[in-house]
């Protein structure tokens, strides 16, 4: 693991933080860190990154970069936003370079426990596959409006190798029912603003909506074949139409015919 401390050409990663390269990815990490916490983060995104590259058959060209905020306060000031101390998103995405922004322990002791770190890396890792798989690029605060996924997709995918990666599969067949039993008059889109809502009080109760919707598409074809089929699957649910199953019969449809073409043309 070599170790520099040039700045950094990708956006919310401060100046004085300390670079340290592996072959899987670029990690930036404030100099008065402890070394252990790098040691744990770097453990912690080859586990997630092995995970994903596994599960989708994927593997990305874009450079995976992970800055470790050392205080809530820092996270704030270069994020250019408020975020609770235990959060971790994915605010950039380029051609060539995307990052992943996490908080270390000094913002919370959650973020020194190994199990939800990791399941919180494969799914902000797994945002930007989807981004390069898409062809997508994003800014936070952008709206969104470079990303060709829309946002339930994205988030329920994300979601659910979440819970893969856990092996959590009571979680993954609980929500696909809640999405089978959902009887409100939710629009698609109506989901997509509430996801996208980062201060909202209904956004948990989006995702496990959203991660319940992709758990019912890929219940026959698979994740991987969703992740390859992503454009298609989207493209075959209407926004404007009810979040419900009747919506998705299409999408799953089309899913297992392409899965099928796929493996067996
Ligand atoms: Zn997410």
């Amino acid at each position: 693991m070599a170790r520099d401390s040039p700045s950094c050409t990708v956006p919310y990663v401060p100046r004085t933080y300390r670079r340290t390269e592996s072959t899987l990815c670029t990690f930036w990490t404030s100099p008065r860190e402890a070394g252990e916490h790098l040691r744990h983060l770097r453990s912690w995104t080859v586990d997630a990154a092995r995970f994903l590259s596994e599960t989708l058959g994927f593997r990305p060209t874009r450079r995976l970069h992970v800055v470790s905020f050392q205080t809530n306060e820092e996270a704030r000031r270069f994020l250019g936003r408020e975020v609770p101390p235990t959060m971790a998103l994915a605010p950039y995405a380029g051609d060539t370079h995307c990052l992943v922004a996490v908080q270390s322990a000094d913002a919370d002791a959650r973020n020194d426990d190994p199990q939800r770190m990791r399941g919180i890396l494969v799914h902000e890792i797994a945002h930007q596959l989807i981004a390069e798989k898409t062809g997508s690029t994003k800014r936070l605060g952008d709206a969104n409006r470079l990303v060709r996924c829309s946002t339930w997709l994205n988030e329920g995918l994300a979601e659910l190798l979440r819970f893969h990666f856990l092996r959590d599969m009571t979680r993954i067949e609980d929500t696909r029912a809640e999405f089978e039993r959902a009887q409100d008059a939710l629009t698609w889109r109506d989901v997509d603003h509430l996801l996208d809502d980062l201060d909202g009080g209904r956004r948990a109760a989006a995702f496990v909506r959203a991660t319940g919707a992709v758990a019912w598409v890929a219940q026959d074809a698979g994740v991987a074949a969703l992740f390859e089929c992503l454009p298609a699957v989207d493209g075959a649910v209407v926004p404007s139409s009810v979040c419900a199953v009747s919506a998705l019969r299409r999408a799953r449809e089309l899913l297992s015919l392409l899965e099928r073409r796929r493996t067996d043309p």
